[in-house]
């Protein structure tokens, strides 16, 4: 008979068992619909039979408005292009993956098909097949990837099983040959069956929003608006302190203290009013969440971002400007190194009164302090502000000796 309670060995079996079959499960949740193969492998040719060789009517009746009416999308972003190429889906994450499923594979049309050495080549008319009593079947797996000018099986290739060994699967299809034939062999495959009813039910449940983690989507969805929200407040914060030049911090780097400073003080008298914040800071207090993103670090990055963006911002209207005049300050400073200003002067046309302008632009690093020293650093930073030196209409300089200096001006250098 059995002992009653188990040994401290077989509770550690045990408990080493659980921790195994945990790990094995490890973002089972994300896989929806793991591809495998189970159906019988007898049926493969009930469907063979109900159609005929589509090769030798390829020319005749295939309606091509029907190929370019099917399912294209009209997809000009980048980012999303690198997606629909079929050579990026063996390592894809879920979030991709169901991008991909939802929209379904693109079709690019009017593509001129590369011909192979024995002058044959991919053609629409694969994308439908005839069947014998003249019903025209899409192929909606089939996908024609132009950078290889290959073929794949989009459900096989994004829900394949490691025993399948289809090119259609893996590498891609490439035999314009034997083309007809293999795709047929592929369309009754047992292994394609079923990845494209996975595909199918997958799609159904995307468009219903109904997938086994949907509760867990709405859940993250919500967490990002509110972190959007929470990210709002301290980038508008960072703008009000840094357009009135006030200071952020104080001796003290802690909420609801002495000396925290302006941007910490401002907090508390937003959390006075607003919800989120209220929020936000509850979790902070309750060690909820970690990251707080009202540190300095922080600070100062939203700080350099929002400079950037004027900056850019700047450059812009000097450019709609295109001419404009550079005023340079350089002097020593306490380390002896030679510091330089750089301020843009243009008239701004932007509106219906024109405006004289002024703006600082950035502080250069000077090594070489001659003049055509100064004048190299001008010409590289106009450069990597991509300002033309040709649209430079006047120069200013301010208490730099070697701006006037009779041997080697930077006025001249750049007159
Ligand atoms: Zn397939």
């Amino acid at each position: 008979m059995a002992p009653k309670h188990k040994s401290g060995c077989a509770k550690r079996k045990k408990c080493k068992r659980d921790l195994a079959l945990a790990e094995s499960q490890k973002g089972a949740l994300k896989m929806y619909f793991p591809a495998t193969s189970s159906v019988d492998v007898n049926n493969d040719n009930q469907i063979e039979e109900s159609e005929h060789d589509q090769d030798d009517d390829h020319n005749s009746n295939v309606d091509h408005e029907l190929v370019t009416n099917y399912n294209f999308l009209n997809l000009n972003v980048d980012s999303l292009l690198s997606l629909y190429d079929p050579r990026t889906w063996d390592n894809l994450d879920n979030s991709k993956r169901d991008i991909l499923i939802e929209k379904g594979p693109v079709r690019e049309m009017d593509l001129v098909f590369p011909k192979d050495d024995e002058g044959r080549h991919f053609s629409y008319f694969y994308y439908t097949r005839k069947l014998a009593n003249e019903e025209v079947i899409h192929r909606e797996w089939l996908v024609y990837s132009k950078e290889v000018d290959k073929v794949y099986c989009f459900c096989c290739k994004l829900f394949k099983s490691n025993q399948n060994r289809s090119l259609l699967a893996s590498d891609g299809l490439r035999d314009w040959r034997r083309i007809s034939a293999r795709l047929k062999e592929h369309e009754v495959s047992v292994e394609h069956f079923t990845n494209m009813n996975t595909w199918n039910e997958l799609r159904l449940r995307l468009s219903r929003n109904k997938t086994i983690d949907d509760e867990m989507q709405q859940k993250v969805a919500k967490e990002k608006e509110r972190w959007r929200q929470v990210l709002l407040r301290i980038v508008s914060l960072v703008k009000f302190l840094a357009k009135r030049n006030l200071g952020f911090r104080g001796t003290n780097e802690k909420l609801f203290e002495h000396n925290n400073g302006n941007f910490l003080g401002s907090v508390e008298m937003i959390v006075e009013f607003d919800p989120v914040m209220q929020e936000h800071i509850r979790r902070i207090q309750n060690k909820e969440i970690h990251h707080h993103y009202l540190g300095h670090g922080i600070q100062d990055e939203l700080i350099l971002l929002l400079a950037d963006s004027v900056k850019k911002f700047i450059l812009k209207t000097i450019k709609d400007a295109k001419y404009f005049s550079v005023i340079l300050d350089c002097t020593p400073d306490v380390s002896h190194e030679e510091q330089m200003n750089l301020i843009v002067h243009y008239v701004n046309m932007s509106s219906n009164i024109p405006r004289v302008e002024e703006f600082f632009l950035e502080f250069l690093k000077v090594h070489d302090t001659s003049g055509l020293g100064l004048f190299n650093v001008l010409m590289d930073t106009l450069d990597s502000l991509d300002l033309d030196v040709a649209d430079v209409r006047g120069q200013g300089y301010e208490n730099g000796s070697n701006m006037k200096g009779k041997k080697s001006r930077c006025s001249e250098s750049l007159a």
